[in-house]
């Protein structure tokens, strides 16, 4: 008889409740991916993965059909706030779903007010730790992701000491991006009885926020690719804890992302006109011409196709493609840059559109048909991100025989093989952060695309590789068991 491992997955967002981000996507796949591994893989032991999300206002009741569970008490200086929590059966395993007054107060899934974001968090972490009590599930592996569950790492090793129940639950904290920390929380923290962290190895500003408090708290920790875990190591990408997370480097481990290979699949995607496998690349050409056609622009066979697909942030670095496309303007390219975010560079988006009104298209808004499109039809996608814990969009455009031309960052570094060797190059990488450095890096992808033979060997490469979930949960659940050795 297989022995049961149990796993709590915490985390704000989870597809297909409530998505904002990457974030959802993980906390969406990962449950499961890790149920579906095969029982060879798992040993002696048989999974029972759970999910808790806090119950947004935003999460439609009628998809998640919640059934009342049980109520815990929260302690707050001014009393006791009571949260209540529901189960789903939507997604074949339990999820937990916690409201109370913190959570439904706010009508997003995060806020411009820290304060608010702050409370509703610490609320939802501590709430999740009485729940597993008065359930009496007392999970193998607690597995927490982000600023917005870091209370509950940090709570769940000050009770090991003080309660049994909480003694051997181990824990990992998942880092998908590090400068949020739960900044608003420092004034939430007493109201909860939540003293500051005495981890002297700490900065004193991080000893009251939720994310270094888990960084220190937490038994193992993680991001989802081996080179940010190595970046967050040095002052460009610690953000001022990487002295305190080289003290941690021995239990900080790097984990890809996976993709949802039913979504991303150019062989059964609804959004295409013309679906395709790593047999037939070349068909690709037939959503190139459907994509110009649908952007009014001009009908380029030979012209390079550029996609930029990505949230309008300075991480993503869009001004270096901007500055990068007006530096290579002798080659006939064309372009389509689609995304949103800061309004700076969206307005320095258009004026470039104003300058090659022939050439490039900027579409301003959040469209998941058109991304399809992009991916399955440009030949090339420009990702220049500053850093990039994993980067999903690179991914995508690979499966999809588009190839990326990105910064040797963080996930992005690890995902893409930039090597002379055509049997196994898969894009173009560029290391500094500058627009010059990435016009170098179009202009010999430019070269390499003058080169059918060689292009379409790079797009079987590209579009071939094992993007999927259960590599990566498979290297979860190693991550696991590891902390049980
Ligand atoms: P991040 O999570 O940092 O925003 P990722 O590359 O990991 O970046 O994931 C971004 C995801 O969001 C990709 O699936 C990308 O296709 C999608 N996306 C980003 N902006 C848009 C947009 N404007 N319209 C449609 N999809 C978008």
């Amino acid at each position: 008889m297989a022995q049961p491992f149990r796993v709590l997955m915490v985390s704000a967002e989870a597809d297909p409740f409530v998505k904002v981000g990457g974030l959802g996507d993980v906390a969406g796949s990962l449950p499961k991916a890790l149920l579906a591994l095969p029982q060879d893989a798992l040993g002696e032991y048989a999974l029972d993965v759970r999910l808790v999300l806090p119950f947004h206002s935003v999460i439609s009741r009628d998809v998640a059909a919640p059934e009342p569970l049980l109520t815990v008490q929260i302690p707050r200086q001014d009393g006791v706030v009571e949260a209540q929590v529901y189960t789903s059966e939507m997604t074949g395993f339990p999820v937990y779903l916690i409201d109370g007054e913190p959570i439904s107060r706010a009508s997003t899934v995060y806020s411009l007010d820290s304060y608010q974001d702050a409370e509703k968090y610490i609320f939802f972490s501590l709430a999740v730790l009485e729940m597993i009590k008065a359930l009496d599930w007392k999970p193998h592996v607690f597995h927490a992701h982000d600023w917005h569950t870091g209370i509950a790492v940090y709570e769940l090793s000050r009770r090991r000491h003080q309660d049994d129940f909480y003694r051997e639950i181990k824990s990992l904290f998942t880092i998908h991006n590090l400068p949020y920390m739960g900044a608003g929380a420092e004034k939430v923290l007493p109201e909860y009885h939540i003293p500051p962290s005495s981890d002297h190895r700490l900065p004193w500003w991080g000893k009251s926020l939720p994310l270094p408090m888990a960084l220190s708290a937490a038994d193992f920790l993680n991001t989802v690719s081996p080179t940010y875990s190595s970046e967050i190591l040095t002052s460009e990408f610690g953000c001022g804890l990487e002295d305190f997370l080289r003290s941690r480097a021995s239990t900080l481990f790097g984990i890809l992302n996976g993709l949802d290979t039913q979504i991303w699949n150019p062989a059964d995607d609804p959004f295409i006109l013309r679906r395709y496998t790593s047999e037939n690349p070349e068909a690709r050409l037939t959503n190139k011409q459907a994509l110009l056609d649908l952007l009014s622009l001009a009908p380029g066979e030979k012209a390079p196709l550029f996609g930029l697909i990505g949230r309008f942030d300075r991480q993503k670095g869009i001004d270096l493609a901007l500055d990068a496309l007006r530096m290579i303007a002798e080659i006939p390219w064309q372009a389509v840059l689609l995304g949103s975010g800061d309004p700076v560079i969206e307005e320095r988006a258009r004026d470039l559109e104003r300058e090659f009104p022939d050439r490039l298209r900027v579409v301003i808004r959040f469209d998941m048909k058109l991304s399809h499109q992009i991916y399955a039809g440009a030949d090339m996608l420009l990702m220049p991100s500053r850093y990039e814990p994993c980067g999903l969009a690179q991914m995508i455009a690979m499966r999809y025989g588009c190839i990326p031309v990105a910064r040797a960052t963080g996930g992005l570094k690890d995902t893409i093989f930039d090597i002379p060797d055509l049997s196994m190059s898969t894009g173009f990488l560029f290391k500094e952060a500058t627009p010059e450095a990435l016009a170098e890096a179009i202009r010999r992808a430019v070269v390499a695309f003058e080169d059918p033979t060689g292009w379409e060997r790079r797009q079987r490469n590209a579009m071939e590789q094992d993007f999927s979930w259960s590599r990566s949960a498979l290297e979860y659940y190693r991550l696991y068991r590891l902390l049980w050795l």
